[in-house]
Parts: structure tokens; sequence; C-alpha cells
């Protein structure tokens, strides 16, 4: 932490967050401190600062939130005693026996921003509930390119398995030779792999042409984060069209995002942050990483981006159909992974390979 300050914090009932915000709309700065969450559930909250806090006065069965004030120096402690006294938690009214006083406490909080969704999550850990916007129109921070590159050691072997699954579908005959994984950066865990499905007929003798190798991976994540066995769609379950396929959709790995599932959806990120809890969110490859043959079309590059992913690393560019390249050479491209009007961004890199590929997709195809 770069400059700490200290500011008041105080707990109040759930239900009465927006009077007393409302109340104390003078006091609290509307552009300071805008990386910190205005209120936060005690749960959220580092176990040692709960550690510290003083009695609610509020019984244990009242769900509570905490406000984060001001700063200190910003107002004397009993202007706000004054102005949240009179807020309906504080008033003392018949039938309720005991009316608490305002248990405004001082926490010690990070004054600057936070430059990467890990140091994000550590001041979460250790301060208080933080968020990282990726809103920077004009580009992710280094920071947060150099911490996300340093993850990417292994690109090489991921690659090699995209290029595997691609390989295999195309020598099936059920789809372009186009392919990718999906990797938990924190596990190095592979969730999922998939090749492109578009030529392999359904039983009703159609072809899907929206089976890009994308598709096919966000939907095996989907149905393995509804356990194995059970479908996303009774009647359009996916299938494994390989043997690599049928490894990663049969093994439990799934990393971090199990987590995720398991607690729910009820602190989803905000439209272009990261949350300090970064657990807590149901979408569906939330910060995965994912390496691909091709650079994916328009349709493949929203479906990455609506499952918020946090990197994607792709070989071979699609000069016709590709969204994810912002400059090409006679003008801009589309960009489709940090752009202003985007609700969440990610990180992009096309990976160079010393040799090329066998069988790929046609440059008229989309990948
Ligand atoms: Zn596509």
């Amino acid at each position: 932490m770069q400059r700490a300050v200290n500011c008041y914090i105080l707990p109040i009932p759930s239900k009465t967050a927006n009077e007393v915000l409302l109340a104390l709309r003078e006091i609290i700065p509307g552009n300071e401190l805008q990386h910190l969450r205005r209120l936060s559930k005690p749960v959220y909250l580092p176990s040692h600062v709960v550690a510290n806090l003083p009695p609610t006065g509020f019984p244990p069965e009242q769900s509570l939130l905490y406000i984060l004030i001001c700063q200190t120096d910003k107002a004397p402690l009993q202007q706000i005693a004054e102005i949240v006294a009179k807020t309906s938690p504080f008033q003392r009214r018949h039938g309720r026996p005991i009316t608490p006083k305002p248990a405004v406490s001082v926490v010690t909080v990070p004054a600057n921003v936070p430059t990467s969704p890990e140091q994000c999550v550590d001041w979460g850990k250790k301060y208080w509930p933080t968020v990282y916007k990726r809103g920077n129109p004009f580009g992710p921070h280094p920071a947060m390119v150099e911490n996300t590159v340093a993850k990417l050691t292994r690109a090489d072997e991921y690659m090699a398995l995209a290029r595997k699954v691609a390989q295999e579908v195309g020598e099936a005959g059920v789809g372009y030779a186009s392919g990718g994984v999906v990797v938990d950066p924190e596990t190095n865990d592979v969730i999922a792999a998939a090749g492109d499905g578009r030529l392999r007929p359904s039983d009703m003798g159609w072809c899907n042409p929206l089976s890009h190798a994308v598709q096919r991976l966000v939907e095996m994540v989907a149905q393995k984060r509804l356990k194995r066995g059970e479908v996303v769609s009774p009647n359009n379950p996916i299938t494994a069209l390989t043997e690599t396929e049928r490894i990663y959709l049969n093994t439990e790995s799934m990393g971090t995002l199990d987590g995720q599932r398991q607690n729910g959806a009820e602190d989803v990120a905000e439209d272009g942050e990261f949350c300090g809890h970064a657990d807590n969110t149901s979408y569906l490859c939330h910060n995965m990483h994912v390496y691909l043959t091709h650079e994916p079309c328009v349709m493949c590059a929203m479906a990455l981006l609506h499952s918020r992913v946090g990197v994607v690393v792709f070989q071979h560019r699609m000069i016709r159909t590709g969204a994810l390249i912002a400059k090409i050479d006679d003008g801009l491209g589309l960009g489709l992974f940090w752009r202003p009007d985007l609700t969440w961004k990610f990180l992009a890199w096309q990976w160079v390979a010393v040799e090329e590929m066998k069988n790929e997709v046609p440059e008229n195809i989309s990948a």
C-alpha cells in the first residue's frame, strides 16, 4: 500500500442503507475512494479488521452492512454521530426495547487506486473490499500487462493442446481444424478443450453453423459447471467429438471455478469492474485463460467477453473475420477485448509459432 488513510465506518441494518447514505450525502465524498466498496457485508471484511471492531449493538440475527463514510480528516466524528443518530436504525421507537448508539469506528485503507487485479484482491484481504476498474480507455495498466505476461509461462503447452484438438476434429471431418482450451491460471488446470464442430451432422441430418470452437468451449465449461451428467439444455447436450475433448469433458478439474459456483452470484461483479472478492461470481469463465489456434470471430469474441475471461491467446490471425486485432495494416480492427464501451475487458495476445499449422481454417471461414 503506497499511501494509507484512516476512514470512519459504521454498521447499519441492510434495509436502511439507502436512508443512511442519503443522510450522509453531504459528508460522503463523491469522487474520493471510489476504488473501495462504499457498503460491505461483514463477511467480506478482513477477519483481523472485524476482530478489532466494537460491538454493533444490533441483535446477531440482524443483517448488517458496514458503510465506509469518509476520511477522518474530512469531518468531525461528532458531526457524523449527530447525523446518523437521526436515522431510523438509531431512533427510539415504540416496541424497540434497545436503540443502539452509532458504533462509528476507524479503519486504515489504501488511498490510491489498485494497479492490478492481484493488488485489488490483496487489499481486499488486508484492508477493505476493493474494486479494480478496467475502464482505462487507453488500454490496460502496464503493471497489469506485466503481471499477466508473467503467468503465461506455459503458453506453448496449452497452445499445443489447442492444436491437437484442432487437428483431431479436422482429421475426423467433424469440423474445421480450429480449436482451443480453457485454463485456470491459478491452478493450471485445463478446464475444457474443444475443436470446431460445424461439419458434423446432427441426428436431424443438419450441421450447426454456430459450432465454432469457442462456442463449444464455453458450452463445455457450462456443462461441467452444471456437474457432469447434467446437460445445459435437455435437447442439446454437448458431445465430445474427439478423444481429447472427451478427456477434459470427463475430468472433474474445474480449478477455482468450483468455488465461484458454490459461493453463488449474490455479489456479481459490476460492469467493467473486477471485484476484490472475486470468488463470488457466477460468470462461466471468470478470469480464465483461453488459448485458441485462430483469432475468434465477433460472435466468439463476445461469447468470451460475456463469459468474463481474463486472457485470450490465439495463434493465427483471421484477416477477414477476426475480432480481436485492434490495428490492422490499412486501418483499425474491432479490438473486441478492450474498448471503452465494453462492459468487461480482457487481455489478448497473438502467439507466434515457429511452425505453421497444417489444414488451417480457410480465411473465408470464421473461427
Ligand atoms: Zn467464432
